[in-house]
């Protein structure tokens, strides 16, 4: 099925206009395009936004690397004479611009094969119908936001020489000694991880009371005990109240009084909607605090206009981003796709050790359902982890004789168990369904067959 296409009234006729061309936009646009609609897609910077520049990809890329830092330095644990000689941070930058260019150009190649009208500038919504790129006015029968976000910092923090968010970090050109992240999330946990790989001396300060506090209890226990072992140092509910720096290092000024020195601050406490100046209030858009208000169909409200991505409250991940762009074009196009169930979205985190979860935690499950019942298998049991070297567990969290509605994983690469996990939360399948399904022996995998083996009762190697 594709969409009736527009009336092309020269230049500015288009089905849908898309400003922002990150993961949201650009995912947008491809569906839309293969639907037969005429797309036009505006960028003021690269095409492919935070995940392909600055987020997801280079991070990956630096994460492996780290890895690699790892197994080359905890080599003789497993018989191979090797010693680590140092990290080349221009080299490892070298490798991690060389993945981010080839996929980089392959974007650029899918995106110009389906006619879709790149245009580069900085956009602004000038009406629910255009969206105006300095002297241009694009006007479409559809109009999707998909800003993005940019990294926030706290006041008395002012990202400049040291101090940095990730935007900064991911250009450095040496591995600092001592580094602090502030913010004990997804980027400071994956940044405090690549950090202490390299060599350097990391302290976590997080106001919360647990590292990962969005993950279910049991798994930031796991990751502290695993960072302590790191020797990665964290402070969690401790609040920063400013940070000052000289020539030669930062200090950070705890409440209470208390300071930290060290030679980078890396300031990750989140991520804020890229909304202000570009006329979504003037055209009658809900917004609060920054972020584009939507129902579950992605739309604003003003008819016709739609926003997907970091700019719409929720988690803010690129895959969320895919789907909801991918959503749009095809509510447009008139095929009434199913709506995106926020809690069904895969999470991963990919610090040493990995953290990947989907659906419900525990706490979260036991406020909705009347009778939960939980089981955690250790990784102990589970012999590819175990050839590993890594410890952690796969968690389960079920509707008594109902459904799973939760996966909680931590390990070593547990983040490529998602996959299954996300099915049998999302397709609503119980212990018993998916302990009929053989999973290979020896793989990590495993550990989620045998997870809901013992859930449907038949536990195997099991220890409690
Ligand atoms: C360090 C880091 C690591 C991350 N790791 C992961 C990960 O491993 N997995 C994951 O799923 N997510 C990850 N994310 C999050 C992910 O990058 C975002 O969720 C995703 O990029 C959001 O997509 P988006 O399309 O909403 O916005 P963006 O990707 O930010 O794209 C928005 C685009 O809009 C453009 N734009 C903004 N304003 C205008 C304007 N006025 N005119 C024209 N263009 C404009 C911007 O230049 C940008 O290209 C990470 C983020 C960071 C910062």
């Amino acid at each position: 099925m594709t969409a009736e296409p527009a009336t092309n009234s020269g230049d500015a006729a288009y089905d849908i206009v898309i400003l922002g061309g990150g993961s949201g936009g650009y995912a947008c646009a491809l569906r839309a395009a293969e639907l037969g609609m005429r797309v036009a897609l505006v960028e003021r910077d690269k095409l492919g936004g935070t995940c392909l520049h600055r987020g997801c990809i280079p991070t990956k890329a630096l994460l492996h690397a780290a890895e690699v830092a790892d197994t080359t330095r905890e080599a003789g644990r497993f018989g191979i004479r090797a010693s680590l000689d140092g990290i080349d941070l221009g080299a490892v930058s070298a490798y991690r611009d060389s993945v981010v260019s080839r996929l980089y150009k392959g974007l650029q190649g899918l995106v110009a094969s389906r006619s879709i009208d790149l245009v580069q500038g900085v956009g602004r919504l000038s009406s629910a119908s255009t969206v105006t790129v300095e002297d241009r006015v694009l006007t479409g029968r559809h109009i999707v936001l998909a800003t993005g976000s940019y990294a926030r910092t706290l006041p008395g923090i002012e990202i400049a020489g040291r101090i940095m968010t990730s935007d900064q970090a991911l250009e450095l050109d040496q591995i600092p000694r001592r580094v602090i992240v502030l913010g004990g999330g997804v980027i400071g946990v994956e940044f405090a991880s690549v950090f202490r790989s390299f060599g350097a001396e990391v302290t976590i300060v997080e106001a919360l009371p647990r590292l990962v506090a969005a993950e279910d209890p049991a798994v930031s226990t796991t990751l502290e005990r695993a960072f302590r072992k790191r020797k990665i140092g964290f402070r969690t509910g401790t609040m920063v109240e400013s940070a000052t720096q000289d020539d030669a290092e930062v200090q950070v000024h705890l409440e209470g009084g208390e300071s930290l020195t060290a030679d980078l601050l890396l300031v990750a406490v989140g991520r804020g909607p890229v909304t202000d100046g570009l006329g979504y209030a003037e055209c009658g858009l809900t917004l609060d605090r920054g972020y584009v208000i939507t129902d579950e169909n992605c739309r604003t409200g003003v008819d016709g206009v739609y926003a997907v991505g970091d700019i719409v409250p929720g988690l803010q991940l690129a895959h969320r981003g895919f789907a909801q762009g991918i959503f749009v074009a095809e509510e447009i196009a008139g095929l009434s796709p199913t709506p995106i169930v926020e809690s069904s979205i895969p999470r991963v985190t990919y610090c040493e050790p990995e953290i990947a979860s989907v659906g419900l935690t525990e706490t979260q499950a036991r406020e909705q359902h009347a009778e939960v019942e939980t089981y955690e298998y250790n990784l102990g049991g589970n012999g590819k982890s175990q050839i590993l070297g890594t410890a952690g567990f796969v968690k389960l969290v079920r509707i008594a004789d109902g459904p799973v509605v939760g996966v909680h994983m931590v390990g070593s690469r547990m983040g490529e168990q998602i996959g299954e996990a996300q099915l049998i939360v999302g397709w609503e399948a119980t212990p018993e369904d998916v302990s009929v399904h053989i999973h290979a022996h020896p793989t990590q995998n495993e550990a989620l067959g045998e997870a809901h083996l013992a859930l449907a009762g038949k536990p195997l190697h099991a220890h409690n």
